[in-house]
């Protein structure tokens, strides 16, 4: 059994450690924070895995003007991160294209169809299932309009195996009945499900890893410099530590260690918002996503929270503002019950222009093993991946083809 660091206590390092140390390793998970404390905070936290369809889609190029100059669109550009920005645009634009789009979801289906694996031995421990609930997200559509638009992608959704149901109004008032009647239509994905707090969960994770030998560091990792027989890692106060293989799940922040190893990878991220309502999660039953405003209102344990948009701006911690009271007055108006709000988030989603993830070893050493750029699906998809990640340390045959995941994809 080998020594393995695991760089990032997210979704996805958290569930590589648990994979690893199932096959006997001995794993030191590094980082600063403590679990759960980048994107995988502040997320609606859905197990979406109905969520094939990439953001980058034909409909982009005819829905763009509305969607960077509506007053009430979830997508928003920085334009002063234009500079940076621009590279990865160019490339999304290029990966919207019919033939491009179906490759994509084709790919992320075949992830998101078998992510449960990741998650169902997990599950069994009662400290976990705690967060679980069993009910199925319904997505919302306030206009025949958007119904009818989003029926391409519906259709490419069942192609690829998304069992769901359809609602009228009366089918939506009679599941929700909290929710305003401005819905027309709804759909309700079978077979998903949602955690009531997902950092909870990733602690709780993380304790029973600690109390199984997990070591953790909480250290920045500066570099990773391949050696002959393993890795070496330099962290932030220059100290040096070598370890047998190294798995990179620093989220949004892991192009410069896919960079260090040989790999050009053009991650950047997609900026999403949070903001809670405290003591309202009897209102709604599950989470509900409203399709045209691109948001999801769940009910977590302290409260309702409205968690979505997506803008394009970089690494700043500015917040937008804007986007905050678009996000708490589309919440209200979806779920008028919702009173004040007592907290708001951002956080950065790790995001690759095609919308699937980098799964794979490093072209620099077998020894680096990447698993970043989870976008919207880091939450869904972070199971299955440790249990791909601990397959490809183990020299085993994982049970996906990770061609379309390589890092040397672009
Ligand atoms: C608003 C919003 C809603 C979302 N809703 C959902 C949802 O409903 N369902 C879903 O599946 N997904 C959802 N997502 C996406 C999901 O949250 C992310 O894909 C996921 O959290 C990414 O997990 P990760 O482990 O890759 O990264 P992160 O959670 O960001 O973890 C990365 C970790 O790396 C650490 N790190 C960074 N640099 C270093 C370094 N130099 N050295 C050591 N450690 C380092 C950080 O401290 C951090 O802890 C949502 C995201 C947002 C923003």
């Amino acid at each position: 059994m080998a020594e393995v660091a695991v760089l990032g206590a997210g979704f996805v390092g958290l569930s590589c450690a648990y994979w690893l140390m199932r096959d006997g390793h001995r794993v030191t998970l590094i980082d600063p924070q403590g679990p759960g404390e980048g994107a995988s905070f502040g997320n609606a936290g859905t197990f979406a895995n109905y969520a094939c369809i990439p953001v980058n889609n034909p409909e982009v190029f005819r829905n763009l003007p509305r969607f960077l100059f509506s007053h009430t669109s979830p997508l928003r550009i920085r334009w002063r991160y234009m500079p940076q920005l621009a590279p990865w645009l160019v490339r999304f634009l290029a990966n919207s294209t019919p033939r491009r789009y179906g490759a994509c979801a084709e790919a992320l289906a075949q992830l998101l169809s078998r992510a449960f694996e990741g998650y169902r031995e997990m599950l069994s421990a009662e400290e976990l299932n705690a967060f679980v609930r069993q009910r199925e997200c319904l997505y919302l559509y306030s206009s025949a309009a958007a119904f009818k638009a989003a029926q391409p992608s519906l259709a490419l959704r069942r192609k690829l195996g998304v069992a769901f149901d359809h609602y009228d109004r009366d089918g939506i008032r009679q599941m929700e009945p909290n929710l305003a009647a401005i819905f027309e239509h709804g759909t309700l994905f079978r077979d998903s499900w949602f955690l009531t707090d997902p950092r909870g969960f990733l602690r709780a994770l993380h304790s029973s890893l600690i109390a199984r030998g997990l070591q953790h560091e909480r250290v920045a990792v500066r570099t990773i410099e391949p050696l002959s027989d393993g890795v070496r890692l330099v962290d932030d106060a220059a100290k040096a530590n070598d370890t047998e293989h190294a798995i990179v799940c620093t989220g949004a922040l892991s192009a410069r260690f896919a960079r260090q190893c040989g790999d050009r990878v053009p991650l950047d991220t997609e900026r999403g918002y949070h903001v809670r309502f405290p003591g309202t999660s009897a209102l709604i039953s599950r989470p509900c996503g409203w399709a045209e405003r691109g948001f999801y209102l769940t009910p977590m344990a302290g409260g309702v929270r409205a968690a979505g948009m997506v803008e394009l701006g970089g690494f700043g911690p500015r917040k937008n503002r804007g986007l905050l009271n678009l996000l708490t007055t589309s919440a209200r108006e979806a779920l008028p019950g919702l009173g004040e709000v007592d907290s708001d988030w951002l956080g950065f989603r790790p995001s690759l222009p095609d919308g699937l993830p980098v799964i794979g070893h490093a072209s620099a050493t077998p020894r680096v093993v990447y698993a970043f750029g989870h976008q919207h699906l880091g939450v869904t998809l972070g199971g299955l991946t440790g249990s791909v990640v601990a397959d490809l340390v183990a020299g085993r045959r994982p049970p996906v083809n990770l061609d379309p995941y390589s890092p040397r994809r672009f």
